[in-house]
């Protein structure tokens, strides 16, 4: 399928009434919402201003352990593997912050690290085999070079997935075969990200400064508001067209259609269904608006073209 923005009609309109103003709907963070999209419950975006306003996460791993230890339950899973790396090695070396317990461990993250992208540039080369003599240069070319970065242990700038793939996309955009150069790209994907990948987290984050590593241990857990309908597919700004989503979510979604973010996230749909019954619970409460819902589940429903169907009748019980 081609990763083309879709334009699609704007589901919100249809609900003239904003239910919630954006500070109610920041004050649902309060609440240990679960993300609708995946599942994991968000942390209140002005927690969050307030470590980062006050410094908090400065200073000896030691000290930086005891701050983070409160969010570890909320950490996304590559994370919190890497904040039990610190807990350890901060008993062991509790003079030492946290970018100089990376840099004791980015040796052997970075070897493994290695030997999966060598593995996947390996199946990409593959297909120089069965392409157009054109274009299976170009991708030689880009294999050499990336691996001319991957080998060397101080590259003079550091290897990008995203861009890497940015490039392979150029590459393979004359294939005439649609299969392959899904393959090809789909196999691509598979070149680790730090948010699912503990040597990728490491090697990348051992580059920066202590405290910003902290911070990227609770980062992509923030909440923010996911535009359903893209910003610039004209998509409304409020709540008729709001979701509550983590930032590591609504980072990926890019402006790509609901449908692109449910087959990249597979369990969104029953996700999202915790994220209603949350919801639900909270109107029952008077915490928050009938309304909201009902647009939400109905925006929901058009823009992702059916698949995400959710069961809100406990709002009328
Ligand atoms: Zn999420």
């Amino acid at each position: 399928m081609d990763r083309k923005v879709v334009k699609i009609e704007n589901a919100a309109f249809r609900c003239k009434e904003i239910p919630l103003t954006r500070k109610e709907l920041r004050e649902l963070f309060k609440f240990h919402i679960p993300c609708l999209c995946c599942g994991l419950e968000m942390m209140h975006p002005d927690e969050y201003t307030k470590i980062l306003d006050d410094h908090l996460l400065v200073g000896k791993a030691y000290d930086v352990v005891k701050v983070l230890e409160p969010y570890e339950r909320i950490m996304h899973p590559v994370e919190r593997q890497v904040f039990n790396m610190f807990k350890g090695m901060a008993q062991k070396y509790p003079e030492m912050d946290f970018q100089q317990l990376l840099l004791l461990k980015k040796e052997i993250h970075e070897l493994a690290l290695v030997k999966i992208q060598s593995n996947i540039f390996n199946k990409i080369s593959f297909y120089r085999r069965i392409l157009p003599k054109k274009t299976a240069r170009a991708l030689r070319k880009l294999i050499i070079k990336t691996n001319d970065i991957i080998f060397d242990p101080k590259p003079h700038k550091p290897f990008s997935r995203r861009i890497f793939i940015h490039k392979l996309k150029q590459i393979v955009s004359n294939i005439e075969n649609a299969k392959i150069r899904e393959e090809i790209i789909t196999i691509a994907k598979r070149l680790p990200r730090s948010s699912d990948e503990v040597c990728a987290f490491v090697v990348k984050n051992a580059r920066k400064k202590s405290e910003i590593i902290a911070l990227n241990l609770i980062h992509p857990s923030v909440g923010t508001f996911e535009h359903l309908m893209p910003k610039c597919l004209k998509g409304q700004n409020n709540s008729l067209n709001f979701a509550l989503e983590c930032t590591h979510c609504n980072n990926s979604r890019h402006h790509y259609p609901i449908s692109y973010q449910i087959e990249e996230n597979p369990y969104m749909p029953e996700n999202a269904q915790y994220h209603f019954d949350k919801l639900i619970s909270l109107c029952n409460k008077k915490l928050c608006k009938k309304e909201y819902v009902e647009n939400l589940s109905k925006t929901l429903y058009n823009l992702s073209e059916g698949i995400i169907e959710a069961d809100i009748n406990n709002l009328y019980k």
